[in-house]
């Protein structure tokens, strides 16, 4: 790369260096040129991609390219994500179902496909992961990333390195990201979202309290709305107004928040980036229409659990270590128990069978009105389910799984009914899934 020193941007779109004085880029004459007087300081990052969910509705699906999607619907009816078409009519995430088309009558609603959204977003952070092993993902589609270090590495600043991913990503996987480039997390995510969609923003030291001094006070993270309106009956709308104040003050006001308050306001954040794996877990519950004691009762709900568990881990090309059941008694309380399994599955046999084990120890006679079977501890397919060679059986039970799944993937999911769930399928209301 030739701009190991970055004089005073460079293009984002070819990445060729840019001077100050030109407003087009000299190589390929793209408007999109990034300067910045700290760009060869800065590496904490924070990227976020743009509206996901609907752009990679749009990706598959490309007649949706100019029109306004809405991801969402389903029983709760809200907005999950608008794309920016959507959200020029006012339409914005969280907001009902009902309201958003009236805002914007032509709009096309898909159904959320959760499961090809965490697969998306695990690629998107695995290009991230080749970067640095800095990653801290913050959702399924954000990250903090610490850049701090890599320059050897990728033979380019960190404000380089991030442009050409930003690029990447839209070769590779057909979506688009926002970066923010500062030196603390605070600022790198108010800066990612201050130029959406497909936008670079930089906010380094020297303008930070200037440029915090103009904010609302509610940029500050932890700030809700009840929060704000109390620091507003205090006459305090402002970043500008909090920099003002002496920390003591904040702190008798507003205790430990008036602390984050003192600080934050001035660009003081010294959280790092905290590289963790996904705490993910996949799981499926049902409630009963009656409560239910019998194993008789249980263990087909149990098992229609497992394989729907067991689907969409196949689905996102994922895996889990650890089998959670979850047991709502009558009476409202929850208990759940867990067990680790000694490598990563996804097929419904173990997860039920792991299941099954901890579910007969609480068929004591106790009703319960609600089951779930989950697992945790996620990690990639490639790592699950290793020919087992002490259990030929349960070899023999994954081959036969992989046989099932490949027939229901043919005829659907009702062709194949396992002697467990066959019949059962109606014991209580549908089955929730959630990831968390
Ligand atoms: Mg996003």
């Amino acid at each position: 790369m030739t701009v190991n020193a970055l004089p005073h941007g460079f293009c984002r779109d070819c990445l060729a260096p840019a001077d100050a004085a030109t407003r087009r880029c000299r190589a390929c004459g793209s408007p999109r040129l990034l300067r910045h007087a700290e760009l060869a300081a800065l590496s904490l990052a924070h990227i976020d991609c743009d509206a996901f969910y609907a752009a990679v509705e749009k990706r598959d699906n490309p007649e949706l390219r100019d029109k306004p999607v809405i991801i969402g619907g389903g029983k709760r009816g809200v907005v999950s994500t608008a794309c920016y078409i959507a959200r020029i009519s006012g339409v914005r995430s969280a907001m009902p179902m009902f309201k958003a088309l009236e805002a914007c009558p032509t709009a096309v609603v898909v159904k959320p496909d959760m499961e090809k959204y965490v697969r998306v977003g695990r690629q998107v952070r695995d290009m991230m992961q080749a970067l640095t092993p800095m990653v801290e993902p913050i959702s399924i589609d954000e990250a903090f990333l610490d850049l701090a270090g890599t320059q050897r590495l990728h033979g380019a600043p960190p404000a380089l390195v991030l442009a050409r991913f930003a690029r990447q990503i839209e070769l590779e996987i057909g979506i688009t990201v926002s970066v923010g480039l500062s030196y603390c997390k605070f600022l790198a995510k108010i800066a990612s979202d201050r130029d959406k969609p497909r936008g670079y923003s930089v906010i380094g030291r020297a303008e930070a309290v200037s440029f915090l001094a103009q904010q609302p006070v509610t940029l500050i993270w932890g700030v809700g709305k009840a929060f704000a309106a109390t620091l507003a009956s205090d006459g305090l709308r402002s970043i500008g107004q909090l920099q003002t104040m002496e920390r003591g003050d904040l702190m008798r006001r507003y205790g430990t928040m008036g602390d984050r308050l003192y600080h934050l306001s001035r660009g003081m954040d010294e959280r790092s980036v905290k590289p963790r794996s996904e705490a993910k877990s996949v799981s499926s519950e049902t409630t009963f229409d009656t409560d239910l004691s019998r194993p008789d009762d249980l263990v087909p709900v149990l098992r229609a659990l497992s394989e729907r568990v067991s689907a969409r881990l196949k689905k996102a090309d994922i895996a889990g270590r650890t089998i959670v059941l979850k047991l709502k008694t009558a009476d409202f309380r929850i208990r759940t128990r867990n067990r680790q399994l000694g490598d990563p599955t996804r097929l419904a046999d173990r997860i039920f069978h792991t299941g099954l084990e901890m579910l007969k120890r609480e068929t004591d006679g106790t009703r319960y009105r609600l089951l779930g079977i989950g697992v945790s501890d996620l990690t990639d397919a490639a790592k699950a389910d290793p020919p087992d060679l002490v259990d030929r059986l349960s070899h023999k039970r994954a081959l036969a799984e992989g046989a099932i799944d490949s027939l229901r993937e043919k005829f659907g999911k009702q062709a194949v009914e396992t002697g467990y769930t066959f019949g059962r399928g109606r014991a209580g209301r549908p089955p929730r899934d959630s990831e968390s």
